[in-house]
Protein backbone atom coordinates (compact mmCIF):
# COMPACT_ATOMS: atom_id res chain seq x y z
CA UNK A 1 0.00 0.00 0.00
CA UNK A 2 1.48 3.63 -0.91
CA UNK A 3 0.14 6.85 1.12
CA UNK A 4 -0.13 9.91 -0.16
CA UNK A 5 -0.68 13.14 1.96
CA UNK A 6 -1.82 16.51 0.72
CA UNK A 7 -0.92 18.75 3.43
CA UNK A 8 -2.53 21.80 2.62
CA UNK A 9 -3.21 25.40 4.39
CA UNK A 10 -6.95 24.30 5.55
CA UNK A 11 -7.00 21.20 5.04
CA UNK A 12 -5.39 17.72 5.18
CA UNK A 13 -5.93 14.80 3.08
CA UNK A 14 -4.75 11.49 2.86
CA UNK A 15 -5.36 8.82 0.48
CA UNK A 16 -4.38 5.10 -0.10
CA UNK A 17 -3.09 3.31 -3.91
CA UNK A 18 -3.00 0.18 -3.91
CA UNK A 19 -1.31 0.17 -7.51
CA UNK A 20 -3.35 2.56 -9.26
CA UNK A 21 -6.70 1.55 -7.67
CA UNK A 22 -7.44 4.35 -4.44
CA UNK A 23 -8.30 2.34 -1.24
CA UNK A 24 -9.36 5.27 1.15
CA UNK A 25 -9.30 9.04 1.15
CA UNK A 26 -10.00 10.82 4.23
CA UNK A 27 -10.09 14.78 4.93
CA UNK A 28 -9.21 16.32 8.51
CA UNK A 29 -9.24 20.30 8.97
CA UNK A 30 -5.24 21.45 9.68
CA UNK A 31 -4.43 21.80 12.92
CA UNK A 32 -4.43 25.93 13.80
CA UNK A 33 -2.26 24.76 16.66
CA UNK A 34 1.01 24.53 15.09
CA UNK A 35 3.57 22.36 13.47
CA UNK A 36 3.71 19.77 16.00
CA UNK A 37 0.09 19.51 16.11
CA UNK A 38 0.23 19.19 12.02
CA UNK A 39 2.59 16.14 12.32
CA UNK A 40 0.66 14.68 14.67
CA UNK A 41 -2.27 15.22 12.43
CA UNK A 42 -0.59 13.45 9.55
CA UNK A 43 0.77 10.80 11.94
CA UNK A 44 -3.03 9.76 13.12
CA UNK A 45 -4.47 9.78 9.61
CA UNK A 46 -1.40 7.15 8.41
CA UNK A 47 -2.10 5.12 11.26
CA UNK A 48 -6.13 4.99 11.30
CA UNK A 49 -5.58 4.21 7.71
CA UNK A 50 -3.35 1.59 8.08
CA UNK A 51 -5.95 -0.08 11.10
CA UNK A 52 -8.81 0.10 8.55
CA UNK A 53 -6.97 -1.59 5.65
CA UNK A 54 -5.00 -3.76 8.17
CA UNK A 55 -1.76 -3.05 6.44
CA UNK A 56 1.28 -0.64 6.71
CA UNK A 57 2.21 1.24 3.84
CA UNK A 58 4.59 3.75 2.39
CA UNK A 59 3.84 8.05 2.83
CA UNK A 60 4.57 10.53 0.70
CA UNK A 61 3.40 13.94 1.30
CA UNK A 62 2.86 17.19 -0.51
CA UNK A 63 3.98 20.08 1.21
CA UNK A 64 3.68 23.94 0.03
CA UNK A 65 7.50 24.24 0.12
CA UNK A 66 10.67 22.04 -0.33
CA UNK A 67 13.25 20.31 2.05
CA UNK A 68 16.46 22.48 1.51
CA UNK A 69 19.10 19.84 0.79
CA UNK A 70 21.32 22.27 2.44
CA UNK A 71 19.89 22.67 6.15
CA UNK A 72 17.32 19.34 5.84
CA UNK A 73 14.41 22.33 6.99
CA UNK A 74 11.50 23.09 4.74
CA UNK A 75 11.76 26.30 3.39
CA UNK A 76 9.70 28.49 0.17
CA UNK A 77 6.26 27.51 1.98
CA UNK A 78 3.60 29.90 2.67
CA UNK A 79 2.66 27.48 5.36
CA UNK A 80 4.84 29.49 7.46
CA UNK A 81 4.73 27.38 10.57
CA UNK A 82 6.59 24.51 8.49
CA UNK A 83 9.62 26.50 7.94
CA UNK A 84 12.83 25.89 9.70
CA UNK A 85 11.73 22.31 10.71
CA UNK A 86 12.54 18.75 9.34
CA UNK A 87 8.69 17.71 8.44
CA UNK A 88 10.21 14.32 6.88
CA UNK A 89 12.28 13.37 9.58
CA UNK A 90 9.81 14.27 12.11
CA UNK A 91 6.84 13.19 10.16
CA UNK A 92 9.01 9.64 9.81
CA UNK A 93 10.27 9.47 13.55
CA UNK A 94 6.96 9.38 14.37
CA UNK A 95 5.61 6.80 11.69
CA UNK A 96 8.70 4.70 12.71
CA UNK A 97 9.82 4.21 8.55
CA UNK A 98 11.21 6.91 5.99
CA UNK A 99 9.33 9.93 4.51
CA UNK A 100 9.25 11.75 1.32
CA UNK A 101 7.90 14.89 0.54
CA UNK A 102 7.96 16.93 -2.73
CA UNK A 103 6.10 20.16 -3.24
CA UNK A 104 2.59 20.74 -5.18
CA UNK A 105 3.96 21.11 -8.59
CA UNK A 106 6.57 18.50 -8.35
CA UNK A 107 3.86 15.81 -7.22
CA UNK A 108 1.32 16.96 -9.81
CA UNK A 109 3.72 16.46 -12.36
CA UNK A 110 4.86 13.25 -11.00
CA UNK A 111 1.01 12.62 -10.87
CA UNK A 112 0.63 12.90 -14.36
CA UNK A 113 3.92 11.23 -15.57
CA UNK A 114 2.57 7.95 -13.42
CA UNK A 115 -0.77 7.20 -14.41
CA UNK A 116 -2.47 10.43 -15.72
CA UNK A 117 -2.68 12.73 -19.05
CA UNK A 118 1.17 11.81 -19.67
CA UNK A 119 1.67 8.51 -18.66
CA UNK A 120 3.31 6.96 -21.49
CA UNK A 121 5.52 9.89 -21.39
CA UNK A 122 9.48 9.95 -20.49
CA UNK A 123 10.08 13.57 -19.83
CA UNK A 124 7.41 15.54 -18.81
CA UNK A 125 6.53 19.20 -17.53
CA UNK A 126 3.74 19.62 -15.52
CA UNK A 127 2.41 23.38 -14.48
CA UNK A 128 0.21 24.34 -12.47
CA UNK A 129 -1.26 27.82 -13.26
CA UNK A 130 -3.66 28.83 -10.64
CA UNK A 131 -3.43 31.98 -8.24
CA UNK A 132 -0.05 31.58 -8.85
CA UNK A 133 2.51 30.26 -11.77
CA UNK A 134 4.20 26.76 -10.08
CA UNK A 135 6.03 24.07 -12.22
CA UNK A 136 7.74 20.55 -11.98
CA UNK A 137 9.69 17.93 -14.05
CA UNK A 138 9.40 14.02 -14.18
CA UNK A 139 11.43 11.87 -16.24
CA UNK A 140 11.28 7.95 -16.69
CA UNK A 141 8.09 8.68 -13.68
CA UNK A 142 10.69 9.86 -11.34
CA UNK A 143 10.53 13.56 -9.66
CA UNK A 144 13.77 15.77 -10.84
CA UNK A 145 13.78 17.85 -7.95
CA UNK A 146 17.02 19.27 -8.72
CA UNK A 147 20.47 20.03 -6.97
CA UNK A 148 18.97 22.51 -4.79
CA UNK A 149 15.33 21.16 -4.56
CA UNK A 150 14.30 24.20 -7.09
CA UNK A 151 14.09 22.48 -10.27
CA UNK A 152 11.11 23.26 -12.49
CA UNK A 153 10.26 26.62 -10.73
CA UNK A 154 10.08 28.65 -13.94
CA UNK A 155 7.64 30.60 -12.77
CA UNK A 156 10.31 32.88 -10.88
CA UNK A 157 12.09 33.35 -14.48
CA UNK A 158 11.75 36.50 -16.47
CA UNK A 159 9.22 36.82 -19.26
CA UNK A 160 11.08 35.98 -22.06
CA UNK A 161 11.81 38.70 -25.45
CA UNK A 162 9.51 41.22 -23.05
CA UNK A 163 7.59 43.90 -25.68
CA UNK A 164 8.05 47.43 -24.91
CA UNK A 165 4.46 47.69 -23.41
CA UNK A 166 5.58 44.38 -20.74
CA UNK A 167 8.80 46.05 -19.80
CA UNK A 168 7.16 49.64 -18.72
CA UNK A 169 4.22 47.73 -17.04
CA UNK A 170 6.27 44.66 -15.53
CA UNK A 171 5.27 44.33 -12.09
CA UNK A 172 7.02 43.46 -9.16
CA UNK A 173 6.57 40.28 -7.94
CA UNK A 174 6.50 38.78 -4.16
CA UNK A 175 9.85 37.48 -4.74
CA UNK A 176 11.30 40.71 -5.14
CA UNK A 177 12.29 40.62 -8.78
CA UNK A 178 10.21 42.51 -11.95
CA UNK A 179 8.66 41.03 -14.30
CA UNK A 180 8.77 37.43 -13.35
CA UNK A 181 6.74 34.77 -15.77
CA UNK A 182 4.29 34.43 -12.95
CA UNK A 183 3.19 37.86 -12.92
CA UNK A 184 1.53 37.47 -16.01
CA UNK A 185 0.78 33.54 -16.29
CA UNK A 186 -1.18 32.94 -13.79
CA UNK A 187 -5.08 33.63 -12.58
CA UNK A 188 -3.76 36.82 -10.46
CA UNK A 189 -1.68 38.16 -14.01
CA UNK A 190 -4.26 37.66 -16.54
CA UNK A 191 -6.85 39.56 -13.81
CA UNK A 192 -4.33 42.12 -13.44
CA UNK A 193 -3.95 42.77 -16.97
CA UNK A 194 -7.33 42.83 -17.94
CA UNK A 195 -8.06 45.55 -14.98
CA UNK A 196 -5.12 47.49 -16.56
CA UNK A 197 -6.93 47.97 -19.60
CA UNK A 198 -10.42 47.46 -19.23
CA UNK A 199 -10.58 49.48 -16.23
CA UNK A 200 -13.24 47.00 -14.13
CA UNK A 201 -12.37 43.70 -12.77
CA UNK A 202 -13.58 40.29 -14.29
CA UNK A 203 -12.82 36.82 -12.87
CA UNK A 204 -9.69 34.91 -15.06
CA UNK A 205 -12.55 32.33 -16.21
CA UNK A 206 -14.57 35.52 -16.91
CA UNK A 207 -12.45 37.23 -19.28
CA UNK A 208 -12.02 33.77 -21.65
CA UNK A 209 -15.32 33.44 -21.65
CA UNK A 210 -15.63 36.85 -22.76
CA UNK A 211 -13.04 36.73 -25.26
CA UNK A 212 -15.10 33.38 -26.61
CA UNK A 213 -18.34 35.64 -26.65
CA UNK A 214 -16.76 37.87 -28.89
CA UNK A 215 -15.76 40.65 -26.87
CA UNK A 216 -12.81 42.37 -28.53
CA UNK A 217 -10.86 43.94 -25.39
CA UNK A 218 -11.14 40.56 -23.75
CA UNK A 219 -10.31 38.61 -26.78
CA UNK A 220 -6.95 40.39 -27.09
CA UNK A 221 -5.73 40.26 -22.98
CA UNK A 222 -6.45 36.66 -23.94
CA UNK A 223 -4.23 36.47 -27.28
CA UNK A 224 -1.17 38.71 -25.29
CA UNK A 225 -2.00 35.84 -22.41
CA UNK A 226 -1.42 33.13 -24.77
CA UNK A 227 1.21 34.76 -26.66
CA UNK A 228 3.44 34.94 -23.32
CA UNK A 229 2.71 31.72 -22.31
CA UNK A 230 4.04 30.58 -25.41
CA UNK A 231 7.18 32.62 -25.16
CA UNK A 232 7.72 31.06 -21.73
CA UNK A 233 6.90 27.38 -22.91
CA UNK A 234 8.77 27.87 -25.54
CA UNK A 235 12.33 28.30 -23.18
CA UNK A 236 11.34 25.31 -21.69
CA UNK A 237 10.96 23.05 -24.57
CA UNK A 238 14.51 24.34 -25.48
CA UNK A 239 15.92 23.22 -22.56
CA UNK A 240 14.24 20.10 -21.38
CA UNK A 241 12.25 19.26 -25.20
CA UNK A 242 9.77 17.37 -23.09
CA UNK A 243 7.25 14.67 -24.53
CA UNK A 244 4.63 16.03 -23.01
CA UNK A 245 3.44 19.56 -21.41
CA UNK A 246 0.47 19.13 -18.75
CA UNK A 247 -1.70 22.30 -17.37
CA UNK A 248 -3.38 22.27 -14.16
CA UNK A 249 -4.82 24.65 -11.55
CA UNK A 250 -7.45 26.68 -12.35
CA UNK A 251 -6.44 28.26 -15.65
CA UNK A 252 -6.29 25.15 -16.96
CA UNK A 253 -10.46 24.53 -17.55
CA UNK A 254 -9.71 27.21 -20.23
CA UNK A 255 -10.49 25.11 -23.32
CA UNK A 256 -8.62 27.77 -25.79
CA UNK A 257 -5.23 27.10 -24.46
CA UNK A 258 -5.22 23.25 -25.57
CA UNK A 259 -5.76 24.73 -29.80
CA UNK A 260 -3.67 27.95 -28.91
CA UNK A 261 -0.09 27.02 -27.57
CA UNK A 262 0.49 24.52 -29.73
CA UNK A 263 1.54 26.55 -32.76
CA UNK A 264 2.55 29.69 -31.08
CA UNK A 265 5.03 27.62 -28.64
CA UNK A 266 6.15 26.33 -32.34
CA UNK A 267 6.84 29.64 -33.56
CA UNK A 268 9.38 30.48 -30.94
CA UNK A 269 11.07 27.42 -30.02
CA UNK A 270 14.24 25.69 -31.61
CA UNK A 271 12.85 23.00 -33.76
CA UNK A 272 10.93 22.96 -37.17
CA UNK A 273 8.28 20.26 -36.00
CA UNK A 274 6.10 19.99 -33.64
CA UNK A 275 7.97 20.36 -30.15
CA UNK A 276 5.79 18.61 -27.50
CA UNK A 277 2.07 17.95 -26.81
CA UNK A 278 0.46 20.12 -24.65
CA UNK A 279 -2.66 18.47 -22.90
CA UNK A 280 -5.07 19.28 -19.52
CA UNK A 281 -4.43 17.17 -16.33
CA UNK A 282 -6.52 13.94 -16.04
CA UNK A 283 -5.73 14.00 -11.74
CA UNK A 284 -7.16 17.69 -11.41
CA UNK A 285 -7.27 18.84 -7.51
CA UNK A 286 -6.36 14.95 -6.46
CA UNK A 287 -2.70 15.16 -8.11
CA UNK A 288 -1.47 16.14 -4.25
CA UNK A 289 -2.11 13.33 -3.30
CA UNK A 290 -1.89 10.96 -6.37
CA UNK A 291 1.48 12.41 -6.95
CA UNK A 292 2.36 11.72 -3.11
CA UNK A 293 1.86 8.34 -3.01
CA UNK A 294 4.03 8.00 -5.99
CA UNK A 295 6.94 9.12 -4.52
CA UNK A 296 7.56 5.48 -3.38
CA UNK A 297 7.10 2.73 -6.11
CA UNK A 298 5.06 0.12 -5.64
CA UNK A 299 8.01 -2.13 -5.31
CA UNK A 300 9.05 -0.49 -2.57
CA UNK A 301 5.74 -0.75 -1.03
CA UNK A 302 5.68 -4.03 -1.50
CA UNK A 303 9.08 -4.92 0.29
CA UNK A 304 7.42 -2.75 3.44
CA UNK A 305 6.55 -5.61 5.40
ZN1 LIG B 1 8.95 36.17 -8.85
Amino acid sequence: MRFGIDLGGTKIEILALDGSRERLRRRVATPRGGYDETIRAMRDLVLGAEQQLGCRGTVGVAIPGTISTLTGNVKNANSTNLIGHPLDKDLGSALDRGVRTANDANCFTLSEASDGAAASDDIVFGVIVGTGCGGGIAVGRRVLGGAHGIAGEWGHNPLPAPRPREIETAPRCYCGRIGCIESWISGTGLAADFRRRAGRDLPPNGIAAAAAGGDALAGAVMEDFYDRFARALASIVNVLDPDTIVIGGGLSNIDAIYSELPARVMQYAFTPETPSRIVRNLHGDSSGVRGAAWLWSEAEAAALK
